[in-house]
């Protein structure tokens, strides 16, 4: 994956709060489209389309920094860091769905009894009360093994089988997800809780 691909911008609801991380080009649509403004994440203002590209568009010839900036036919337009959406104002915090991808990033990719790093495709995932227990495939209860300590574990709880969890499983919060995977941006921090950008730092 190059650069460009990783590049995100932060993506806050109408009051402020983050929701999610979009691609720059996505992010340029929304606000061309007027469905979301620039912040600068240095002064707060905010910026709609004619607005940025006033102040942050320079001729195609000019000279730039040139990983700050997107290119079109006849203009170089600064590349927006967060944007904030217009008419927006939910805060989608009902509850993460479960997922099979957000267990791999909420256990930070790691084997949940031995530690060791696990690549995504050779992931699986431990049900720690088993399901021929009853065990329910949910956050609580699902954790990221390697293959050798699952099979190892069996159909038996942890403590049965002489083995730990090295943590608690527990639903991850909407910003965990919106960060996880993501080059954090040491800018968008006035916008996030300390405590979610620590989760990655
Ligand atoms: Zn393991």
């Amino acid at each position: 994956m190059t650069r460009m691909e990783l590049e995100r911008v932060l993506t806050l609801n109408r009051i402020w709060q983050p929701i999610a991380t979009v691609v720059v080009k996505q992010a340029l649509t929304l606000v061309f489209r007027g469905r979301a403004r620039v912040v600068c994440p240095e002064t707060y203002q905010m910026f709609d389309w004619g607005q940025w590209l006033n102040e942050k568009a320079v001729r195609s010839d000019a000279h730039v920094i040139e990983h700050d900036y997107i290119r079109t036919a006849h203009l170089q337009v600064r590349k927006p860091e967060v944007i904030t959406l217009a008419k927006y104002a939910g805060y989608p915090n009902t509850g993460v769905p479960y997922s099979r991808r957000g267990v791999f990033e909420r256990d930070n990719g790691q084997c949940q009894y031995c530690g060791i790093f696990v690549h995504k495709r050779a992931m699986t995932i431990d049900h720690v009360l088993p399901v021929s227990r009853g065990g329910a495939t949910s956050w609580p209860n699902c954790v990221l093994a390697c293959q050798r300590c699952n099979h190892i574990k069996s159909n038996r709880l942890p403590a049965e089988a002489g083995m730990a969890l090295r943590n608690q499983p527990v639903q991850p919060t909407r910003d965990q997800l919106i960060l996880s995977g993501v080059n954090l941006n040491d800018r968008w921090k006035p916008f996030l809780n300390e405590k979610h950008v620590k989760v990655k730092a």
